[in-house]
């Protein structure tokens, strides 16, 4: 009974936060169902009729909740999905609450949870998770989480309180080794296809250009069991790779769900997914970087433990329409812009990556510290920026620590003179794209705050984009 007034009065203060244009209503409707029925979040999404699958690790959440929600619509199934980042335990019964009917009862074959990792232990008491994929374990920004053990205790603890099937990275070392207790489905890559002249990146010096990507950033890749060095046979990015301890032998498990043959370009990814069954099938991803092929593998591998059949994840991964400010393609002023939302050093690493290997990239980033960006902006120091060196053309940056930004692309060998220091993202955005030449795409990367600028900046000039 309780539930039934804390959805009523749940629905009601969404309505008042939309009617009264306060926003998108993402926690507060949350927030006041759980102050009048401590157990509403529980009480709904038990309802589901195939259960709760989630979605939790430090990037790519968003991205692959939204491919798994795109796989699963392909599947002619309903589902409920907490979508745009309202992934924390208020989020989560906000989405809920809203898509219930006014008595509480939930239609649904699935709820589908992106999970902030420290948020993941308080839903798991609270809701029967079967499965729980993670994407990858980075250091975030320091002023967030604390180490990154804490993490992946946080994870651990969210698995074992609720029993959950884990779909784990088996190139992450910091994930693969979770929860060897549980009942674990590996994903990974098995071969990158190699480059040939027409994907050339531009750069400047192409000695430098290895044909397996390798980033420099060593984020954890000393071995989680003894400390030991990890030797690797293959390394796409940070710690992600085919690794293999020196002193204990600790060594990445063997994926059942893989990619072979993984070829990235500027403008999408393709690569062949190879099923735990022996089932392949040629996936056409229109994401760009290395990045969202994990995550297109993280959610295949999630569908693929609920039943769902490889030609239907194959067509699901290809449909996708990407998310707001994830590798969201848009047209401003006929001119051709991506964006890409940055917000540690592993995701702008792989964005900045993307954007360099892009022949028709140009450049602009922009960089605030509200508390939502991460206060500290000494994370821009650990991201390798370094790869945009030998890039053409000018660089624009903004936000409330362009300077910060502006002397960060200097001490990573960007030329001085081709640096645009503008600190309004509006004026930025037209500097920018007035820049733009025939043919070329604008990689906008901005930091949280500053995609929220942008939106209202695009909105006010007819543009929309998705999620809003
Ligand atoms: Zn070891």
């Amino acid at each position: 009974m309780s539930s039934t007034f804390a959805v009523i009065a749940g629905k009601l203060s969404a309505s008042a936060i939309r009617i009264a244009g306060m926003g998108l209503a993402t926690n507060l409707p949350g927030k006041i169902s759980r102050k009048i029925s401590p157990t509403v979040l529980a009480s709904i999404a038990s309802q589901s009729r195939r259960g709760v699958v989630a979605v939790s690790g430090t990037n790519g959440k968003s991205t692959t909740s939204g491919l798994v929600a795109s796989i699963l619509r392909e599947a002619k199934l309903k589902i409920v999905h907490n979508r745009q980042g309202a992934n924390l335990v208020t989020g989560i019964t906000a989405t809920l609450v809203d898509a219930c009917a006014w008595s509480g009862q939930l239609d649904a074959d699935y709820c589908l949870f992106e999970i902030d990792e420290a948020a993941l232990p308080l839903v798991a008491s609270e809701v029967k998770i079967s499965t729980i994929a993670v994407t990858n374990l980075f250091r975030d920004q320091l002023d967030r989480f604390g180490e990154l053990d804490t993490t992946a205790k946080l994870i651990t603890k969210g698995i074992k309180a609720t029993q959950s099937k884990a779909v784990l990275n088996a190139d992450d070392p910091n994930v693969a080794q979770m929860v060897p207790d549980c009942d674990r489905l590996f994903y990974g890559v098995a071969s990158v296809a190699p480059l040939t002249c027409e994907d050339e990146p531009a750069k400047a010096s192409e000695s430098e250009q290895d044909e397996i990507p390798e980033a420099g950033i060593a984020e954890l890749s000393s071995c989680t069991a003894c400390g030991a060095e990890y030797l690797y046979s293959l390394r796409f990015y940070g710690q992600l790779g085919h690794y293999r301890c020196s002193a204990c032998g600790q060594t990445r498990p063997e994926p059942q769900v893989l990619a072979e043959n993984v070829k990235v370009t500027a403008a999408k990814s393709t690569f062949t997914l190879v099923s735990p069954d022996g089932e392949r099938a040629d996936v056409e991803l229109p994401l760009p970087g290395m990045f969202n092929v994990y995550n297109a593998l993280c959610a295949a591998a999630l569908c693929h433990s609920m039943g769902i059949p490889t030609r239907t994840i194959q067509q699901g991964l290809s449909s996708y329409s990407t998310l707001f400010g994830r590798s969201e393609r848009i047209l401003y002023r006929n001119k051709s812009i991506l964006i890409q939302l940055i917000k540690n050093p592993a995701g702008a690493s792989q964005a900045v990556r993307a954007a360099a290997t892009d022949p028709n990239g140009r450049i602009l980033i922009a960089i605030n510290d509200n508390y939502a960006d991460g206060r500290d902006v000494s994370w821009l120091w650990d991201a390798e920026f370094e790869q945009l060196a030998g890039c053409k053309g000018q660089f624009v940056v903004s936000g409330l620590r362009c300077h910060d930004m502006a002397i960060r692309l200097k001490y990573a060998g960007v030329a001085a003179d081709n640096i645009i220091v503008e600190p309004s993202l509006e004026v930025a955005v037209d500097k920018a794209t007035d820049l733009l030449g025939d043919g070329q795409t604008l990689w906008l990367l901005p930091t949280y705050t500053c995609l929220l600028d942008l939106q209202k900046i695009l909105k006010s000039k007819g543009v929309t984009l998705s999620g809003t």
